[in-house]
């Protein structure tokens, strides 16, 4: 009889599992069993930012430094199948692509283009999908293999486990981690957007700043884009620190002040500072935007905050006027009061003890046949690519154990 393999969670990990696995093991009978309507939900969900497949980043070791936790771990793994492997792959299987300034790998035609060829893959090979399924219980038969309980539809039999049930946030797939005997490291949101009442925020809501630096009283520090929201703080600079910080953020319930050098993170700040705009341009308005070191409502909110007529030249600035800006422009301070919820129910840290799994294979060193691929895992990437990396290596390595 063909070996039957279970996997639980059809996200990008779970499928990209059963595709390697039927293909380097014909034979298998694999079905999936996903507790949505829908598999790959994730790609459903709405995004601002577009998806980023992986990072353009050639050098296993780099590709490592993409990961916030378990990047030690990857690191023979992104060895065995990397970031080029995942874009060869796109590429034989007709996902058109772009590569950004940054390195992230974006399809040209939308994430849908991919869910669509994945699920069309699925089909080909013959792997059964069965949605509406949340798996409440798994365990180990005395006898070899794993039996899994539905809820309300009874249990089903296989050979060979693969738990791809993602963070772990809100899902049964941490109870069965655990009764398997894994340890399961707390999860954390790890991807988030921060919540500020500053009114020069909230007023300036819409603007982007192309090159700030935030640094967290954790030791996290992050350069790049900040998207200045009616709520807060958002984008990918935003993303980074969260998820360099995620523990430390949440052990102070998502409530501390958050410093920020508005300049910080530019190629060349020097040409930005007060000192420098006002020798350049000493008798135009400091409330000029064509001379504003940042983007102008965000420095007329900083103006105004100084207590600085946004008419007066920069030349007429008195020293304390001067500081006053200077102040708020490199060493600024904003009270963080709440995490917001962007990527929150995917984008995780925490997961199953990495200890307790083999790099190899992604096969549990407790439990011989049990798999786990993708976030459910305690390896977490900086946003932008690493951490739909971690499915395509993880769910890759995981069905070539098979031969
Ligand atoms: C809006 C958004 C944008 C993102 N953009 C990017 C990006 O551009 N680049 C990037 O690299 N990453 C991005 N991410 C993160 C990325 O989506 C995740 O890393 C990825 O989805 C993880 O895949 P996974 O298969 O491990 O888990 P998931 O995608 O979470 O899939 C797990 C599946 O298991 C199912 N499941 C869980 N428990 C059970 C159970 N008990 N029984 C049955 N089924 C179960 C779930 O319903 C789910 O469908 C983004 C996330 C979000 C939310």
């Amino acid at each position: 009889m063909a070996e039957h393999l279970i996997v639980i969670g059809a996200g990008p990990a779970g499928i990209f599992a059963a595709l390697s696995w039927i293909e380097h093991a014909p034979d298998t009978q694999v079905t999936i069993v996903e507790k949505e309507s829908e598999a790959l939900g994730c790609f459903l969900k709405k995004n601002r930012d577009p998806w980023s497949l992986t990072r353009e980043i050639y050098e296993p070791a780099e590709m490592a430094d993409q990961y916030v936790r378990g990047g030690r771990e990857m690191l023979g793994p992104l060895h065995r199948w990397g970031a080029a492997d995942a874009m060869s792959w796109f590429e034989q299987h007709g996902i058109a692509f772009d590569v950004d300034e940054t390195g992230r790998v974006i399809p040209v035609d939308g994430i849908d283009v991919l869910r669509n060829k994945l699920l069309g893959l699925v089909s080909e090979a013959g792997i059964k999908i069965s949605t509406n399924c949340n798996v409440v219980a798994a365990d180990a038969k005395s006898t070899g293999g794993f039996w899994i309980t539905l809820e309300g539809e009874g249990t089903m039999e296989c050979d060979s486990l693969v738990l791809a049930g993602g963070g772990l946030l809100a899902t049964k797939a941490k109870g069965i981690c655990a009764a398997f005997g894994h340890t399961v490291v707390e999860p954390v949101p790890a991807i988030f957007d921060l919540h500020t009442r500053d009114s020069r925020i909230v007023h300036a809501a819409g603007e982007l700043v192309e090159g700030a630096h935030l640094i967290d009283d954790s030791g996290a520090e992050a350069s790049g884009l900040i998207r200045l929201e009616p709520w807060g703080l958002s984008g990918p600079v935003v993303g980074e620190l969260t998820s360099r910080a995620a523990e430390s953020m949440r052990d102070r319930r998502y409530t501390f002040s958050l410093r920020i050098d508005w300049i910080g993170g530019l190629k060349n700040p020097t040409e930005r500072t007060i000192d420098a705009i006002t020798r350049a341009n000493p008798r135009r308005p400091v409330g000029d935007e064509q001379h504003a070191p940042i983007p102008s409502r965000l420095w007329l909110q900083m103006v105004k905050d100084a207590g600085i007529d946004p008419s007066t030249q920069w030349q007429r600035l008195t020293k304390q006027e001067a500081r006053a800006l200077h102040r708020q422009l490199r060493h600024d301070s904003i009270k963080i009061v709440k995490r917001g919820s962007h990527y929150q129910e995917t984008a995780v840290c925490g997961g199953v003890a990495l200890s307790e799994i083999d790099f190899r294979s992604f096969q549990s060193r407790l439990v011989p046949g049990l798999h786990f691929v993708g976030d459910i895992l305690d390896v977490d990437g900086l946003p932008g690519g690493a951490n739909l990396q971690t499915c395509w290596t993880t769910g890759w390595l995981a069905g070539l154990s098979n031969i």
